[in-house]
Formats: C-alpha cells, structure tokens, sequence
C-alpha cells in the first residue's frame, strides 16, 4: 500500500483528516508511491494559529540562539546528504549527483542564514537634529508561507524558511505535492537541531489549500516559485488582500554564442545547461544565439548531444532521469510536434524513446531544433524539457534586440573572448541573471536569485539581503533625551533644522 503523506503540525507528523488524496507517481516507473492530502480548512487554520504562537515567542529569542540553530541544521543536512539525496532522487526521478546538487544549493542558504546577526543590523545616524538620533531595526513580519515547485524539491523550500525563521518568522511551507517527501525529511532534521515546536508547519494540498493561506489573515508574506500563470494568480490575489508576496516563475533561458567563443567549452556549457535535470531548470538554456559563424558548431553539437544518456537515479551513467508526470511528458511531445508543423527542423528527436528497465518511466531523449524563429510556439513557451532551440542572428545587437524581445528574463548568458562585446551584452540586456562564460549564472545565496520580467513578479527577491528585506519590517525610531530642563516653545510647524 502507498504511503499517506504526513503534514507537520506542532513539532508532530501527523495524518490529515482529509478523504480527499493526490496520487505522487514515481516518474521512472509509474508506481503510485504516496498520496497527498488535500488538507481540510480546519487543519490549515489549526497550522496557521500554531505558526502564530510560535512566533510570537520566537521572535524575541536572542539572535545568537536562532542562529546556532542554522550552524546546527547546516551540520545536519551534511550529515544526511545521502539519505536526503535518495529521498529526493526516488520522488522528483533526478540523478543522485544532481540531488546532491539540489541540496548543497539549498544548505548554502542555511549558511548564509548563519550571518543572521549581521544581516539584521540596522540603520543610525546621531544628531538628525541637535541630540536627537534615528535608528531602525528589521523585525520580523509574523508568519510566512512558501509555496514550492516540483523541480528542486530541496533547495526551494531551503531558499524560504531558513531566511524566514532566523529573522524572528513563523514559516508554513506547502510543497509541491509531487515531491513532497525531501521538505518532510528536511524539516525533520530542523526540528533535530533544536527548532521549537511550530516554528515550521508543512501543510499539503493543492489549489484549494493555496487559497486558504492566501486568504487567512494571520499570514502576512507569500514567496511562491512554479509556473507563470499560477504565480501570477497568487501574486494578484495576495497583493489583492494586502499583502506582501514574491513570486519567481517560468524561463526561456538564452545562450548567445559570439564567432570568437572557443568552440569546445561553448558546446560543453550547452550541452551541461541544455540537458541536465531534462531541463526541467528554471535557469536552464532552452535556446541557443549563435551569432555569424559561430553557427558552425551545429554539427559537433549534435554529435555530442547524442552522446547523452537519461536514466534511472541510481546508474551513475545516467546524464538525467525521467519528466516529473507523463501529462508534462505528452505537453513536451505535443510542443515539439508543434514545432515540426511551424516548419522548425527538428535535427535531433528524443521522442519515443525507451530504457528496457523501466518502460513506465516518463522518457524524453536529448531534442534539438534548428531554423527556430520567434513567432514559434516552441520559441515563446517555456517547454520545461530537454529541448533545445537554435536561432541564428548576424550580430550582437540583433543578438541582444531577440533575447531583450523574449517576455521572460530569468537568466542568460555570452559565451566571447572579446571583453567589448562581453560587457556591451552585460550592460544591454534585460535579464536579471547574466553569465559571462558561465551558462547557468545562478548566484550564491550572499547574492539575491534576480529574475526580471515575466520570470518574477514582486520587488524583493528570493535570498541574499533582499531575502531578509522580504522577511522583516523596518521601524525608524527617533529619539531624543533631555539633558536639562530647557524651556521650549510649542512646535506647529516643521523646521529646517530642529536645533536649540
Ligand atoms: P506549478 O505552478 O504547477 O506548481 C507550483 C506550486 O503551486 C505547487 O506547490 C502547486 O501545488 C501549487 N499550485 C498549482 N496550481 C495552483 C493553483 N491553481 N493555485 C494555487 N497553487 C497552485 O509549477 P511546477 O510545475 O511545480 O514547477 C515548474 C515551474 O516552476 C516552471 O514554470 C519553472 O520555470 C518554474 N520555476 C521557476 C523558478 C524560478 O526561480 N523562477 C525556479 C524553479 C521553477
């Protein structure tokens, strides 16, 4: 029988009450292996009212305290990397190594949570008048919600609730119901690092549960990663009910390739960055730029695309595993149908094919287009699939004018020798994420995660400083103390300078 998925309420793993179930399927081989709760609205309230009053005492627990707690948790995720790693592997169908991946991702923002005492601080100024001083602190919001997808099921959850919790925050995730088993394991190790009790709920569910936390007062911040057009639904309707959220959504990822790039680490990078994970990478590069003669790579490209291998988690040949659910499988067949009929040419077809072992897996082989124009379907859509698209332009402008026309901006990245066209690219364009020979520019978490565009709606950005930002509140607070016992008029309008 498969296993019933537990929520964590109160420092307990605990059944929902819920009749009502979503089947998780193992991507490599079809099995039901859990079923997910559809949370009743009695349990998300009970979630919310606990976060609630952990927080209230949390929130004014010494700063050295909470942030141990991270020291302790970033042993811990270390510790349990493997078992952390198969856990994530066997739901979302990655390679080990690329669990692995996933997770160190995510425990470097627990490290960087570890700098919580710095990333507190606040402002001062003496004297904004004569004895009079301004400081503000950031204090923490209350309780947060996280609302993650299914592609990394580590390191999402690990971008929201460590920063949220080690600035004074109460933290409810909702994982993606797909995977939601590597955030139960995670947050088992945080409870074992001495986390209090209802600091961090884990609720699960799907629309329905979304809405009951976009809609309970108690929650005050939304950070939501996933598709664009959910993300733009919980991003309204937070922002509807006054409250703050973030939301970072979907990618169409470019890699221009200039003529004078070295042909060799160019193919590397786009085959690595192309493929891995299935492309099932939001900072994935799903189209290639190639600028005049750098179109000459095609063929070596293909060859080497060839070479790469989908299969099962544990065979440590395997480039990647399997698409998360047989519907994103048949979405990616039908985009790459759709393709053939705009009259791209499909140079490279990964449908249809087969690893004996496990015929029920959700296999697509390494896909690749050439003579992709931008009025295509499979050029404006994110295919979420390892599927590449070539396009080819005469210069670095015509270069920068498609990839600044495309509607998404997560990231990019120019592959050149030449410094000048290098930095015109970083100056010109408009993505949020840039790499200068470096494929996928993800920044470490002492950096924020900088989508732009149609790829994140919000101001604050997930982790870095712009993390805590989103986090915490800033009170100013103006002070003045009397000295002596100075007679002074009553003040009825505001004066340049409020000196004696
Ligand atoms: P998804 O939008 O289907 O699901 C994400 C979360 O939203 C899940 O927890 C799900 O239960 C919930 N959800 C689904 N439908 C909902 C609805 N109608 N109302 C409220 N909540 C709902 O996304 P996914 O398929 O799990 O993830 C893939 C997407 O995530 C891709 O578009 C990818 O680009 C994007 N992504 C973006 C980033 C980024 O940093 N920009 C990172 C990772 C993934």
């Amino acid at each position: 029988m498969s296993k019933i998925i537990k929520a964590l309420i109160n420092g307990e793993f605990v059944e929902s009450k819920s009749s009502n179930y979503v089947d998780m399927i193992s991507p490599l081989t079809g099995e039901i292996i859990g079923k997910v709760p559809c949370m009743l609205q009695a349990e998300i309230d009970k979630a919310v009212s606990i976060a609630y009053q952990a927080y209230l005492s949390w929130k004014d627990t010494p700063i050295m305290t909470r942030t141990r707690i991270m020291f302790k948790y970033q042993a811990l995720i270390k510790e349990n990397m493997d078992e952390l790693a198969s856990i994530l592997s066997i739901e979302q169908g990655k390679t080990f190594d690329d669990a692995k991946g996933d997770l160190v991702r995510g425990y470097e923002v627990v490290e960087f949570a570890c700098s919580a005492p710095t990333l507190m601080m606040g402002e001062t100024v003496e004297h904004v008048s004569t004895k009079v001083n301004t400081y503000s602190y950031k204090q923490a919001i209350g309780v947060c919600a996280g609302i993650t997808p299914f592609n990394f099921p580590g390191m999402i959850p690990l971008w929201m609730f460590p920063l949220a919790i080690v600035s004074g925050n109460a933290f409810i995730l909702k994982p993606s119901e797909m995977v939601p088993n590597t955030a139960i394991k995670l947050a088992e190790l945080f409870l074992e690092a001495g986390a209090p009790k209802g600091l961090l709920q884990i609720v699960h569910g799907q629309k329905e549960q979304v809405d009951m936390l976009l809609d309970h007062p108690l929650v005050k911040a939304y950070s939501f990663v996933g598709s664009p057009a959910v993300g733009a639904y919980i991003y309204s309707r937070a922002t509807a009910n006054l409250k703050r959220a973030q939301a970072l959504v979907g990618a169409k990822n470019h890699m221009l390739v200039m003529p004078d790039a070295n042909e060799d680490k160019v193919i590397n990078a786009l085959v690595g960055a192309s493929m891995g994970a299935a492309g099932q990478r939001c900072m994935a590069i799903s189209v290639a730029v190639l600028v005049g003669s750098a179109k000459e790579i095609i063929p070596k490209l293909i060859e080497k695309l060839k070479q790469v291998k989908p299969g099962a988690w544990d065979d440590k040949n395997a480039d990647y595993g399997p698409i998360i659910t047989k519907k994103a499988k048949e979405k990616i067949e039908s985009l790459i149908q759709n393709g053939v009929d705009e009259g791209a040419n499909l140079v490279l077809d990964g449908r249809g094919l087969k690893i004996e072992e496990y015929p029920n897996g959700n296999w697509i082989g390494p896909t690749v287009f050439t003579n992709v124009k931008t009025n295509m379907n499979i050029y404006k859509e994110e295919i979420f699939g390892p599927v590449l698209c070539i396009l080819e332009v005469n210069s670095l402008d015509e270069g920068l004018e498609l990839i600044n026309n495309n509607m998404f901006g997560n990231g990019t990245s120019i592959f050149t020798n030449s410094g000048a066209s290098a930095t015109k690219f970083r100056r010109e364009i408009l993505v949020g994420q840039v790499g200068v020979n470096v494929p996928i520019p993800v920044p470490l978490p002492f950096f924020s995660f900088t989508g732009w565009r149609g790829s994140f709606y919000g101001d604050l950005h997930a982790y870095g400083k712009q993390g805590i930002t989103f986090y915490t509140e800033t009170k100013t607070v103006t002070e003045r103390w009397f000295e002596e016992d100075i007679e002074e008029e009553i003040a009825f309008n505001f004066k340049e300078n409020h000196s004696k």
